[in-house]
């Protein structure tokens, strides 16, 4: 069977009877059984459930009530409540944990009768860039298993590009959904936040954390985004159709499951960032961006010079915001309301102590430490306002940009995917990974991350940054790449050994 097929192909396929739900899901069944051991991109696989839903499915469309999704299979980022389902993100903390309700994400994709795989690697509660935070340990590259997949959505980007899942769920909060696409050679989306909701997606740093899909190619994405996305009034933050930018962009997303992701109408004017390409170093990446844009240009798409001047005041912004926020919604796992309790306590505050001293790994408890000290009396000012502020100029230097282009054109991550173990013990090179990411996430804007180019063997990434609520146009024209290039179909690791 097709295991690196779009969905918009499987669709198709099931729709014209081609093969049933079960039979397909049967073989991604069958593919993770051989090559998770390998890849470490599941932490749990949903065997049992995800062939039940198949079955209901096939009946389904039996029925002819199908949709676009319905029978198509999808992996779960681990940190997406799942009812009836272990969901430990990434954490000894939440060892144990099954949660007892579905996030809206994942009650969504049910609804368009998605069937659910399983739940992929990560790092610890989303925090690295290269999954190796991950208390069930490291997932791998498929492009090459002595390198990272990336992070903190390593295993889900590992699973699409080994042909595990035709898809899957992320979540980006500075980054974790286009680095590890970029990483493992396929396209990932980070929406506009507010445009996904977190509802039962356990919290990192929640003015930044936007789920997404990872896809194989960018019309997919628009797929699935369009069965993840809307309105939830269970999430304060999410997008209300009154909003400017959101009740046309809904439409189009109506129209995106109706009919698919439809061509570019117009030329666009793209900007190129010069802080962000005087910040990349890596040769192959330069060239490779450069070669994307000259595709593009020839299309007919005109480039210009624009500035984003606090670009570098963006990782030490990220750091103490993440950190801040995550000290908080993290305060929740003290072994008596959430998440795992230690032996025999002499006291209450040796419950805490030894809970919370066992229960999380080192990263975390580095962003706790961190991000309790910039929230703490007389740091508070110095630290967590002051990057409140910064935030808000790198906000108006996007906004700005945007007054005379209408996408920017920028590198994903400094470079190709590094090997496991290169940056473990220097947090702080871990972190500058993330240099490209998070100014779009701490201005909230959606950027997708598409293959643009290799480097010893190893697949590179490129992002198309948009205004708020563009995604329509942010992956119209990445599509529009796509239909000019194959690097979306070049990284198809493990393919020629498929079932
Ligand atoms: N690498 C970044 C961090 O460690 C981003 C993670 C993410 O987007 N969840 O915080």
């Amino acid at each position: 069977m097709k295991q690196h097929a779009t969905l918009v192909a499987l669709s198709k396929d099931l729709a014209d009877g081609s093969y049933s739900s079960v039979e397909l899901t049967r073989s991604y069944l069958q593919r993770i059984e051989r090559y998770n051991p390998q890849l470490n991109s599941f932490i749990t696989v949903c065997a049992e459930q995800a062939l039940e839903q198949a079955a209901a499915a096939d009946k389904q469309r039996q029925q002819g009530s199908a949709g676009p999704l319905t029978g198509v299979p999808v992996a779960l980022k681990d940190i997406f409540c799942t009812e009836g389902v272990l969901t430990t993100c990434g954490s000894r903390m939440l060892e144990n944990f099954v949660a007892p309700y579905d996030a809206t994400v994942v009650s969504r994709l049910k609804q368009a009768g998605m069937v659910l795989l399983g739940k992929t690697n990560m790092d610890e509660f989303a925090m690295g860039s290269s999954n190796e935070s991950s208390y069930f340990g490291a997932a791998a590259n498929p492009c090459n298993d002595r390198h990272v997949p990336g992070g903190s959505s390593g295993g889900s980007a590992a699973a699409v590009a080994a042909g595990l899942a035709p898809a899957a769920t992320g979540t980006d909060t500075g980054g974790s959904i286009r680095q590890p696409a970029s990483f493992c050679g396929i396209t990932g989306l980070k929406p506009t936040y507010g445009r996904v909701s977190r509802y039962g997606m356990v919290a990192f740093a929640s003015s930044l954390d936007q789920g997404g899909p990872m896809t194989r190619d960018a019309a997919d994405a628009a797929l699935l985004l369009s069965a993840m996305a809307g309105f939830d009034a269970a999430d304060s933050t999410s997008a209300q159709p009154h909003m400017p930018g959101v009740s046309s962009s809904d439409e189009w997303l109506q129209q995106v499951r109706q009919s698919g992701l439809q061509p570019l109408t117009q030329p666009l004017t793209i900007g190129l960032p010069r802080e962000y390409y005087a910040a990349l170093d890596n040769a192959d990446c330069g060239q490779a961006l450069e070669s994307m844009r000259k595709t593009l240009e020839a299309d007919g798409h005109r480039f210009v010079d624009v500035s984003l001047p606090h670009t570098e005041a963006a990782i030490p912004t990220y750091y103490v915001i993440a950190g801040a926020e995550a000290s908080t919604n993290l305060s929740r796992y003290d072994g008596v309301r959430f998440g795992h309790r230690c032996q025999d306590p002499a006291d209450l505050d040796d419950l805490y102590e030894r809970s919370r001293s066992e229960g999380f790994g080192a990263e975390v408890k580095r962003r706790i430490l961190t991000g309790t000290y910039a929230l703490s009396v007389g740091y508070y000012d110095a630290y967590y306002l002051k990057a409140q502020k910064i935030r808000r100029l790198i906000a108006e230097d996007f906004s700005r940009a945007f007054k005379t282009v209408d996408l920017l054109l920028a590198p994903t991550a400094p470079g190709p995917a590094f090997q496991l173990d290169e940056l473990t013990r220097d947090p702080v090179a871990m972190y500058s990974q993330d240099k490209f990411t998070v100014p779009v996430s701490l201005a909230g804007l959606p950027a997708v991350s598409i293959p643009c180019g290799e480097s010893a063997g190893l697949p590179l990434g490129a992002q198309l940054i948009g205004p708020a609520f563009a995604e329509q146009s942010v992956l119209a024209a990445a599509h529009q790449f796509q239909q000019l290039s194959d690097w979306h179909n070049r990284f198809r690791p493990l393919a020629e050994e498929s079932a």
